[in-house]
């Protein structure tokens, strides 16, 4: 069975003209999608890293990106969270909030969080100081450690403490924690904030097997309440999670489908599995 790479593009409606509220506004996903990328392109010196992208991630679901390197999977988080403009093309958070109009800090508020490969914790503060640095009061570092945390907000860590796994190690300092627990920790100081999408680059590398299939469940745990975009290279992870999988190729996606769909496709078996 060959894998639909062109996907009818779901109506985003009238609103698209819409200028983002300068606030956090909410994205709407009335029409299911949380996520609009079309006709992306992004040139790099004359080489194109994005060529005319199509991409529509479904409110809630979990979608995985693969692709060989040089595909233009880290281009488009880059992309999705303002760090990179696209040379033409659209991309909306919901079908109200034009992307390529806002800054990399209000599309952060605006409900995007971005998992980047290294763990970027506090190492010298414990597990629950970090997840408290992360917590959205709008303070800095330092003001909110000698603030008090009122009981909701002690909860609201420890409630994401327990989604990580790490609720027994909040006391720990976050140095001392295994790479793989470092993941999670920094998963969760994006998870406190409530994101509606999360994007994940690589999480599984460097991970023991263990490890891997705890995110594996981490991951997956998460579609429904948020939306999750994971990039990842370990075909047994992406296995083990994937429900949609899409596969990128020289800037475009090749094809888009289940694990097994993709994996039987040709062209995908070509460029990417078989080489
Ligand atoms: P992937 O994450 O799928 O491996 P990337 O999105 O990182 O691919 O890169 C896609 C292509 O764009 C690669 O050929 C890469 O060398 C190029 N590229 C990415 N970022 C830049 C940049 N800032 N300047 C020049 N070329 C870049
Ligand atoms: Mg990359």
């Amino acid at each position: 069975m060959i894998a639909q790479s062109n996907p009818s593009p779901p109506p985003r409606g009238s609103a698209s003209h819409v200028v983002a509220r300068s606030s956090a506004g909410d994205a709407d996903t009335r029409h299911g999608v949380i996520l609009y990328v079309e006709n992306v392109s992004v040139s790099f010196d004359g080489f194109k890293a994005l060529n005319g992208l199509n991409l529509y991630i479904e409110d809630g679901e979990l979608r995985c990106i693969i692709g060989p390197n040089g595909a233009g999977k880290s281009t488009l988080m880059d992309v999705i969270t303002g760090k990179t403009r696209p040379d033409s093309g659209q991309v909306f958070f919901g079908q109200n909030i034009d992307l390529t109009r806002l800054s990399e800090f209000r599309i952060a508020q605006a409900g995007i969080g971005r998992k980047f490969q290294r763990p970027t914790v506090f190492p010298r503060h414990s597990v629950f100081e970090n997840m408290e640095i992360a917590l959205p009061t709008g303070k800095r570092v330092r003001d909110t450690l000698f603030a008090r945390l009122d009981g909701s907000q002690r909860d609201r860590i420890d409630r994401a403490l327990e989604v990580i796994g790490l609720l027994g190690k909040r006391h720990q300092v976050a140095g001392m924690l295994s790479h793989g627990e470092k993941q999670w920790l920094e998963i969760g100081m994006l998870l406190i904030q409530e994101p509606r999408l999360l994007l994940v680059d690589e999480p599984v590398a460097g991970m023991s097997q263990q490890e891997t299939e705890r995110t594996a469940e981490l991951l997956a745990s998460l579609a429904g309440k948020h939306s999750v975009v994971v990039v990842e290279h370990d075909m047994d992870f992406v296995r083990r999670i994937a429900r949609k999988v899409t596969v990128l190729h020289e800037g475009a996606v090749l094809a888009e489908g289940s694990m097994e769909q993709v994996q039987n496709d040709p062209r995908v078996i070509e460029v990417y599995l078989g080489a």
